[in-house]
């Protein structure tokens, strides 16, 4: 296990051009070092090749780079491939890269497990164990940019929030990488490029909207029906159904952004006429639109995909009313890579 103190990645711009100026060298130094590290995203103070070999020494005796080892890559026939990461105190999470004919999509973890208890979802069986720090959520962005450009010839072109852990129970470490991500001493992406998902906790939605972000937001709705969604969704019993509308609608006020809720049709759950409606109910209070989930099978057996009969009344109803809705594919499923699937089987 690697010591967290000596982690140069915790150190500001500001922090690194002091260390230089106390070891009687140029401030500046500062800058170069948070270059290679945030814009580059080197693993060895080796690679920090416009610093002369003493200044790389002076790093490597005072800081460590505790970057995320990949300690597994797995394909999948459909070109998805998924990343075990290896974080320094050896837990580990998966990060997921989906290709398109023409993008690169990033889906990474914000915590090791999940604190919440989704019963359809196969890293809630998990528990939390910690959350990750804005260096891990980084590494594996980076790690995936790496690879997109090596199998597809082309940097990421989107990123989704999407995989192990609920971002808003890591919100200062998820706003934390995801400025490294942006700014332009980092990666450089556009925000407008990055999907945040969340399961729905109405006062973070509203700390996150005062907050100005530019990226966009998608909520994991599954039922607008309170009895439905507590039941498949057990911790939203602490988040009333018109808060979690009213923290959306306070979210559009303030971006002037449609919200994507995410949304999986399972026979005898949420597949009747009374649902439907709820959920173009609950859709008209604020511009927003719906994907529906196709179902991974995680091995409980109270769920199961709906016919294409409920689905596409789903798509009937939700179009009438002027919503757009699309259904999306699973992608990744033979490797355990698809929605709801991450849960570290291959590394036990
Ligand atoms: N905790 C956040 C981030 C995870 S995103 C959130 O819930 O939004 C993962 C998405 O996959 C969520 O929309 C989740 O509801 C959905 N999901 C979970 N288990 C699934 C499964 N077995 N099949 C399809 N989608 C699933």
């Amino acid at each position: 296990m690697s010591d967290v103190r000596k982690d140069i990645r915790r150190r500001s711009k500001e922090e690194l051009r002091s260390f230089f100026v106390e070891h009687g060298a140029p401030a500046f130094h500062g800058n170069q070092v948070y270059e290679w590290l945030w814009q580059k995203a080197v693993t060895d103070f080796a690679q920090m090749t416009n610093l002369s070999k003493t200044h790389r020494a002076l790093l490597s005796a005072h800081f460590s780079i505790n970057h995320a080892d990949v300690a597994q890559v797995q394909k999948s026939e459909d070109g998805t491939m998924k990343n075990a990461v290896r974080l320094h105190d050896g837990k580990v999470v998966e990060s997921v890269l989906i290709p398109t004919e023409t993008r690169s999509t990033a889906c990474v973890s914000s915590q090791v497990g999940c604190s919440l208890d989704c019963s359809f979802c196969a890293t809630a069986q998990l528990k939390r164990m910690r959350n990750l720090n804005p260096d891990e959520i980084f590494d594996q962005v980076a790690t995936l940019n790496r690879q997109s450009l090596e199998h597809f010839s082309r940097p990421l072109s989107n990123i989704v929030f999407m995989g192990m852990g609920e971002p808003m129970m890591n919100y200062s470490n998820v706003i934390k990488a995801i400025e490294k991500i942006t700014s332009p001493e980092g990666m450089g992406m556009s925000p407008r490029r990055i999907t945040v998902s969340t399961s729905g906790i109405p006062k973070m939605i509203v700390k996150m909207a005062d907050e100005h972000p530019r990226f966009k937001l998608a909520v994991s709705l599954h039922s607008a029906v309170e009895d439905t969604r507590n039941n498949i969704m057990p911790f939203s019993t602490n988040f009333p159904l018109t808060d979690l509308k009213d923290s959306i609608q306070y979210w559009y006020s303030k971006t002037k952004e449609r919200v994507t809720y995410e949304y999986v049709v399972w026979k005898e759950i949420n597949d009747s006429v009374d649902e439907v409606k709820a959920l173009v109910n609950f859709c008209k209070h604020t511009p927003s639109k719906v994907n529906l989930i196709e179902y991974n099978p995680v091995g409980n057996d109270a769920f199961e995909q709906a016919d294409n009969t409920a689905i596409n009344l789903y798509v009937y109803e939700l179009s009438k009313h002027q919503i757009p809705v699309t259904i999306r594919r699973s992608r990744g499923k033979d490797i355990d890579a698809a929605c709801g699937q991450l849960a570290n089987k291959s590394s036990h």
